[in-house]
């Protein structure tokens, strides 16, 4: 299979990165290896990558938190330490995971922010999951009781980064993590009820049910928009009336999406530019994903399938990063692969990251492509690319941070 794809097909950098073409023999190299070998490579690039995303955010600052979110701050080192622990269970990265959200909650204590990836939700819910494996009651009692204590102010917008969507998805995070019920369907069903009745109220039925708008802009993405809000509500506990409204909406997306496969990331754009997580083809697979996945329907396996394509074609962003670069695109595969167990979609993910690791850094270091706003965030930076190859050590298990469950 590796020489279908590669070299020949291996999809370059996009235009708006370096025109070299980066040799591609180590890569070759790396793609053609057991997938044991590459994993324990996998492994160790990730580990040393950790140290530093560590000593960068939370070593070098003195262990002082002033962004404490998890999209380009220090919760994103400690979400980071925690997928390490997962993978090798050193409670060492469980110890400073907890010491650092330890910073981060009192960096946030006054924080209006609800969301998971950029509020204090985040903080009390990694707090609480934290402690748990830590076996430490009275800490685990501690964050779960200041989650419970946050308050959705009124004018929350309804999106994933910093509306109601976020917070309901802190609300799934720990029922997965800590158990059902943790959460009762009961509290989130009022949230849902709020997002429902917002999304009626600008959708139109019989075209798109549900629509919302963040900053006066009808956005379609997953980090402002559409996608993110129906990734979330297909967790939720749904009338049947909203479920058919949750899936009206992706028919409408799926229908209106550009000639090229790829996705508007607002309402009437005709930019056909981004092919990131936060905006176009990317971000909507994962939610397409997730509803073949949830109702079973060939119709959304299909339109994943044409939305991983985009992203395959469209090739190497210039970014590193989970939220707009190649380590946020690589979930696209592992996501496709793990829904269909189609081996190419495994192999373009292995294509996308073993750039990562065999690439990047030096790519950066030349000033080809870019390191981020925040070189060491999880979001935007080098933390992004220690979790995605934190993640290829075993593919099957692979879960975007911070959206999939
Ligand atoms: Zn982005």
């Amino acid at each position: 299979m590796a020489d279908r794809f590669f070299p020949n097909d291996m999809p370059g950098l996009v235009a708006e990165t370096t025109d070299q073409t980066p040799s591609i023999d180590s890569l070759t190299c790396l793609l053609s290896l057991p997938y044991s070998i590459l994993s324990a490579k996998f492994q160790d690039y990730a580990f040393n990558l950790k140290q530093s995303v560590v000593r960068e955010t939370w070593g070098s600052g003195g262990k002082r938190v002033k962004d404490y979110s998890l999209y380009t701050g220090a919760l994103g080192t400690a979400y980071l330490l925690f997928k390490a622990y997962q993978v090798t269970k050193d409670v060492n990265d469980l110890n400073l995971c907890s010491e650092i959200v330890k910073a981060c909650d009192s960096a946030s204590a006054d924080s209006s922010k609800v969301t998971f990836i950029c509020g204090r939700a985040g903080v009390c819910a990694l707090g609480a999951v934290i402690a748990k494996h830590s076996h430490n009651e009275r800490l685990f009692d501690y964050y779960l009781r200041q989650f419970k204590e946050i308050v959705i102010p009124r004018d929350s917008p309804y999106e994933l980064l910093y509306g109601r969507a976020g917070y309901l998805w802190t609300c799934s995070f720990l029922n997965k993590h800590i158990g059902n019920n943790t959460i009762p369907t009961t509290h989130m069903r009022s949230v849902v009820d709020e997002v429902i009745a917002a999304g009626r109220q600008l959708g139109r039925k019989g075209r798109c049910p549900l629509m919302y708008e963040w900053h006066g802009k009808k956005y379609w993405g997953a980090a402002h928009g559409l996608t993110g809000i129906m990734h979330v509500l297909m967790d939720m506990d749904l009338k049947p009336d909203e479920v058919e409204d949750v899936k009206g909406t992706l028919r409408y997306m799926i229908k209106n999406r550009f000639p090229s496969g790829n996705y508007p990331s607002s309402e009437g754009s005709e930019n056909d530019r981004l092919v990131h997580w936060c905006h176009g083809a990317p971000g909507v697979t994962l939610t397409l994903v997730k509803a073949a996945k949830v109702w079973g329907d060939k119709e959304f396996l299909q339109a994943a399938e044409d939305a991983g394509e985009v992203v395959w074609n469209r090739g190497l962003l210039k970014r590193v990063g989970i939220c707009h670069g190649i380590s946020g695109n690589t979930y696209i595969f592992l996501s496709l692969y793990r829904l269909t167990g189609n081996e190419e979609h495994l192999y373009r993910a292995k294509a996308f990251a073993c750039f990562l690791l065999d690439r990047a850094q030096n790519l950066i270091s030349e000033g080809k492509m870019h390191g981020g706003d925040r070189p060491y965030s999880l979001f935007e930076g080098l933390g992004g690319m220690a979790y995605t190859c934190l993640d290829m050590v075993d593919p099957q298990g692979a879960k975007f941070p911070g959206y999939q469950l």
